[in-house]
């Protein structure tokens, strides 16, 4: 007993000091030291989080583009803290003239913002202004204790701005109406409450809440949301809710409404408003949108343990649109049983012809790419694979973009060889993510990835978020092998489905999952200021061994090829994974069998493009 609580003991210590091993900041340690986070990846013992339920009422009116609600939350305070600020954010009051922005925008996207007609917490009112940009703290006359709940009323109305970002008017009669509800900002175990700007640049980060909504629509207006419809017989006229009810059921593509249909006033209820109840449990966002005049396209399609509805919302004519519902029916199974190869978790995905190339929830907003259906494909698939992260994982993108955006690019590329191939995929990859970041020697592309999100723009922003983060888990993939990297990834998800992961959970996690402490890796990818270069520094043949000596002079542990080609003509070619740079990550040394006589040999990375491809081949 003693020997096995002695060998406890050494287990911890030595997980203490590979947990030391990563820089991590002053927050986070304590983070762990309060139990919170777990260095064994796992939420700690005194994990906790925040959540509500949103009961809300919106209206959008179609002449006016005013979006005015009414809500109850039900706030769940988890933590061990009594809150006595309470801190609301509004990200479409990015279009206030007064807001920080990452960027230029026309008049157009300029709007008033957010008006707090009414708020109360736990019964007192308060008096707001309105006068903040897109969060705002509220000193609360008494706290909410601890582990205790409180109850928040809040009206509001804001205009939907003329130009859409990502919520907006898409054309007179079409809205997004994303991030429509003041909602209460995170409060978290590592930074206490979140009051990060949002910018326009970094995404967002939100508590999993639960939402009954009941939006009012004008007549002859469909509303597409998150959640599931509850009253689409109230709504909709009998021929129309047959169409929709038979395409939850079938995997055949129901043309629900027409363009014709929904403009002659045949769709819905002819009621003055109508009101769309939708129902939505366990996100991290809800959002609708709505059309009088949108083609309404259906169907379904069947995962293991549930169907799914599929739908797209477009205009007239658009022919990729035409091509999503059957674009969804393949990407969710293939989420679902590849990569990540987790069921796709919600009962449903609509994409809407908008302008944004956005995930949300549930839905997508993408824009229309007609004469190029293979990258429109690829937007697609790039953003329901978003499902996971951030949505199904609860990421904090405002800090951390590349724990969602990486993996975004990561299964984009890999449905991606699916759909078109290893070639198109790979060349697609490099052009679209590799390429400008490598061949810009500039140093906003060589801040460590960990830099958190918000201390980043431009290139350093995109290539963090993007590109270097999905090289980094190419990489591990590589190194790991498929079986060990799927098990390590899904350890990770499994500790923290529905949580608030950080990266030092996935570090943590994956070391676990993988049985592998990897740090030496999380060091050289995410802590580091690398990039890709390597260098042949000598190659020489003797009785029948070729020894090449590399130089990783960019420092990113990659994988490569050896390609070699004989005085004969013939070639051949010899994979290598990241694991030659564990023992040292500037120099390493191959020998590999040569049999016949070698006329010159070239080093390529793939997908890993080289800063200096030249340095990479050598005649013998
Ligand atoms: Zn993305």
């Amino acid at each position: 007993m003693k020997k096995l609580i002695l060998g406890f003991a050494v287990l911890v210590a030595t997980l203490q000091v590979e947990a030391q091993d990563l820089y991590m900041p002053r927050n986070i340690q304590k983070a762990y030291a309060n139990g919170t986070r777990d260095i064994s990846g796992a939420p700690g013992k005194n994990y906790w989080q925040n959540g509500a339920i949103y009961n809300m009422k919106i209206k959008v009116d179609a002449q006016t583009k005013i979006v005015s609600g009414s809500e109850i939350i039900e706030y769940s305070n988890n933590s061990p803290d009594d809150l006595k600020t309470l801190v609301l954010r509004f990200e479409p009051n990015l279009h206030k003239p007064q807001s920080s922005r990452g960027h230029y925008v026309p008049e157009d996207f300029l709007s008033a913002g957010l008006t707090i007609k009414s708020l109360t917490v736990n019964g007192e009112t308060y008096q707001t202004d309105s006068n903040f940009g897109t969060v705002t703290g509220i000193r609360l006359k008494n706290a909410i204790a601890a582990k205790s709940k409180a109850e928040v009323k809040i009206e509001w109305e804001y205009p939907l701005s003329k130009m859409s970002g990502r919520e907006g008017q898409i054309d007179d009669s079409t809205f997004f109406v994303a991030y429509s509800y003041p909602k209460i900002s995170v409060y978290d175990d590592y930074n206490g409450w979140n009051t990060l700007e949002h910018t326009d640049r970094q995404e967002f980060y939100n508590d999993f809440n639960s939402f009954n909504a009941e939006i009012s629509a004008p007549k002859n207006f469909v509303v597409w949301s998150a959640g599931d419809l509850l009253n689409p017989e109230e709504v909709l006229q009998p021929e129309f809710l047959k169409r929709y009810q038979e395409s939850l059921k079938t995997d055949k593509l129901i043309h629900v409404a027409t363009e014709q249909e929904m403009k002659s006033g045949k769709v819905t209820q002819q009621n003055d408003w109508n009101v769309w109840k939708f129902k939505a449990e366990n996100i991290t966002d809800f959002t609708f949108a709505l059309s009088d005049h949108y083609v309404w396209d259906a169907s379904s399609v069947q995962l293991k343990t549930k169907r799914v509805s599929v739908q797209s919302a477009y205009k007239s004519g658009a022919k990729d649109f035409e091509q999503y519902v059957g674009w969804m029916q393949y990407n969710l199974p293939w989420f679902s049983e590849n990569w990540p190869g987790v069921e796709y978790p919600f009962s449903k995905m609509t994409a809407v012809q908008g302008f944004a190339d956005m995930e949300y929830p549930m839905m997508i907003n993408d824009s229309s790419m007609p004469n190029n259906f293979a990258f429109a494909q690829l937007v697609a698939d790039h953003e329901i694979a978003h499902t996971y992260f951030p949505f199904y994982m609860g990421i904090n993108e405002q800090r951390y973009a590349f724990m969602d955006e990486g993996w975004a690019t990561t299964f984009e590329y890999l449905i991606g060889i699916s759909e078109q191939g290893q070639e198109k995929a790979d060349e697609f990859y490099k052009n679209f993510r590799v390429r400008r970041y490598i061949n810009d020697p500039s140093a906003e592309e060589d801040q460590p990835i960990i830099t958190m999100s918000t201390q980043v723009s431009g290139m350093g922003y995109g290539s963090n978020s993007y590109g270097k983060a999905s090289l980094s888990y190419l990489a591990l993939k590589d190194y790991l092998g498929d079986d060990v990297f799927k098990k390590a990834l899904h350890h990770y998800m499994d500790n923290w489905n529905g949580k608030h992961p950080i990266p030092w959970d996935f570090f943590y996690s994956m070391n676990t999952g993988s049985g592998q402490d990897l740090n030496w890796f999380w060091k050289n990818w995410f802590f580091s200021y690398h990039y890709i270069d390597l260098k042949i520094e000598n190659a020489q043949q003797s009785n029948q061994q070729l020894k090449i000596d590399v130089d990783n002079v960019g420092g990113f542990a990659i994988p490569f090829d050896v390609k070699i080609t004989y005085t004969d003509g013939s070639s051949e070619s010899k994979h290598f994974t990241p694991e030659v740079w564990k023992n040292n990550e500037k120099k390493t040394s191959l020998t590999i069998s040569a049999p016949k006589s070698v006329k010159s040999i070239n080093i390529d990375g793939g997908i890993f493009m080289d800063y200096t491809p030249e340095d990479n081949q050598k005649t013998l």
